[in-house]
């Protein structure tokens, strides 16, 4: 794959839109300028990622998957944000270690990757590097992405193409997903120090309301792909979103439903988890957009 953008057509996810994105954006909403919507630590990630003093996180705007619900709906629809320099950048990952951050967490890097690369050639912080995704990713992205990632922190979303067409438009997000998955658990060895994740993966999975079946899916496949890596049962969904036409996702998950999928994840006998109580579903842990 052509390393830089420069002009060539973008096929860097599984949209393939091969648009020149100095002149247009693609699906993800994306120019070939850098825009991100907020950076600062962030203690509300898995226990081994947020640790003491937080996550580093840095919030890339656009999105190549767009679901009707997402949690940061302004971000991935590019409706805020700021345009930076690929040096900024790089300043930014200078800062955030500066001010204690445990690792840099790329939060949806896909359609940035390579103006990531680029920024890491210019200064590459000595903490890991968090690749925070949808899921919705090549191969050859994530070839890519291995240069300087540490941790993959995938989410797994769907399992049913009727899901996933329904949620994002794209029917073949388990196949693609789950190929990536396969791949970041084979390319990263769980190494966990001092109770902080310094390699590895975890795989996120949100319970959506009325498809628990979906996500019972995915834990029985995650149990027979898991390797090394951690689960994350999420369960704080939120209604958000353009979800007017969603009748069922305008209401948060109920007890029994998260209740239903814990019990699986149990039975499929994972043992390396994390839960996400339902206390947490609330609009108080989106974050607020800076630019
Ligand atoms: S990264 Fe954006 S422009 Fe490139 S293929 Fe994906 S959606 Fe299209």
């Amino acid at each position: 794959m052509e390393t830089k953008l420069n002009g060539n057509p973008c096929l860097l996810c599984p949209n393939n839109c091969g648009v020149d994105r100095a002149v247009r954006t693609g699906a993800c909403g994306s120019t070939d300028r850098v825009k991100i919507a907020k950076f600062y630590l962030h203690p509300f990630e898995e226990p081994c990622i947020s640790g003491k003093n937080g996550s580093g996180t840095v919030f890339f705007c656009g999105c190549p998957l767009r679901c009707v619900f997402c949690q940061n709906y302004e971000v991935s629809n590019n409706l805020t944000g700021k345009q930076i320099s690929v040096k900024e950048l790089a300043d930014i990952f200078r800062t955030l270690e500066q001010m204690g951050a445990e690792n840099i967490n790329l939060v949806n890097p896909t359609h940035f990757v390579l103006q990531i690369a680029e920024a890491f050639s210019i200064y590459k912080p000595n903490i890991p590097v968090v690749y925070n995704t949808h899921g919705y990713e090549k191969i050859s992205t994530l070839e890519l992405a291995n240069g300087f990632t540490d941790v993959y922190l995938p989410d797994l979303k769907y399992f049913s193409p009727r899901a996933a067409k329904r949620y994002t438009g794209k029917e073949d997000y388990f196949s693609v997903a789950s190929e990536a998955v396969k791949f970041m658990i084979k390319s990263r060895k769980t190494q966990i120090i001092d109770g902080m994740m310094k390699s590895g993966v975890i795989v996120r999975h949100l319970i959506l309301p009325l498809n628990t079946d979906d996500s019972i899916d995915i834990v029985n496949w995650f149990a027979q792909n898991k390797g090394d890596a951690f689960f994350s049962l999420m369960g704080q969904y939120t209604p958000f979103g353009k979800i007017d036409d969603f009748k069922e996702l305008q209401r948060k998950i109920t007890r029994r439903e998260y209740n239903k999928v814990y019990t699986a994840l149990l039975d499929a006998g994972i043992e390396n988890y994390f839960v996400q109580e339902l206390s947490s579903a609330s609009e108080e842990f989106i974050p607020h957009w800076d630019f």
